[in-house]
């Protein structure tokens, strides 16, 4: 079921997880730290990450804040676990605002996107974000940034057709990763070292606007 592409030929400068369903198993609304359980191949994705170089982020729709059902304070303790498990991230971008409250920054808003990807000083065309709902895929796009889905259990129909059409699908972590970069077999060039010199880096300026 699931729709492969061929990897990108300019692997990102930066990738951003959603964290819910994405990095750590979803529990809604959760503020416990001891409820934190990776998914699947999250360590090994972004250690391959980290280990090309390649900077690593957070972007986390936290709208529970918002509607009172739990605080900022409960939210980064478990987002100081995450980094423990996983990190330190690069970066980290939480939006605390409920959906009706017409913020910038919510998903599937660019607003997280946009901002982490300045604070890492890359541009948008040079991040991928990996993230399970189509709301995740349309914050990407709507930055110029790539994305893949890795879908769950609970991942909408429809929202593996959205993305099917804008994005790549893969999965899971080390899979989307892989599509990325490449495979991570350690004789294959990755597919940026195939590229002559000077491509790479020459849009550096361009997109950070
Ligand atoms: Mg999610
Ligand atoms: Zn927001």
């Amino acid at each position: 079921m699931f729709v492969f592409v061929t990897p990108s030929t300019t692997p990102p400068r930066a990738v951003l997880f959603d964290r819910d369903g994405t990095l750590i198993v979803n529990v809604p609304y959760n503020g416990d730290p001891g409820q934190v359980v990776l998914m699947r191949g999250a360590q090994a994705a972004v250690g391959r990450l980290r280990e090309l170089g390649i900077r690593v982020g957070v972007v986390t729709n936290q709208s529970g804040i918002g509607r009172g059902l739990l605080t900022r304070a409960e939210v980064d303790r478990v987002n100081a676990r995450v980094d423990r498990l996983l990190g330190p991230f690069d970066v980290w971008r939480l939006c605390p605002h409920t959906q009706t409250a017409g913020c910038g920054c919510r998903k599937p808003a660019p607003g997280m996107v946009y901002s982490a990807a300045a604070e890492l000083g890359v541009p948008t065309q040079r991040v991928a974000l990996i993230g399970d709902i189509s709301s995740d895929i349309a914050a990407a796009t709507a930055a110029g940034a790539q994305a893949v889905l890795v879908p769950t259990p609970a991942t909408q129909p429809a929202d593996l057709t959205t993305a099917a059409a804008i994005a790549a699908i893969a999965a899971d972590l080390v899979a989307a990763v892989e599509l990325l970069v490449g495979p991570a077999s350690a004789a294959a060039p990755l597919p940026g070292a195939v590229m002559s010199p000077g491509v790479a880096c020459g849009d550096s300026q361009a997109a950070l606007e």
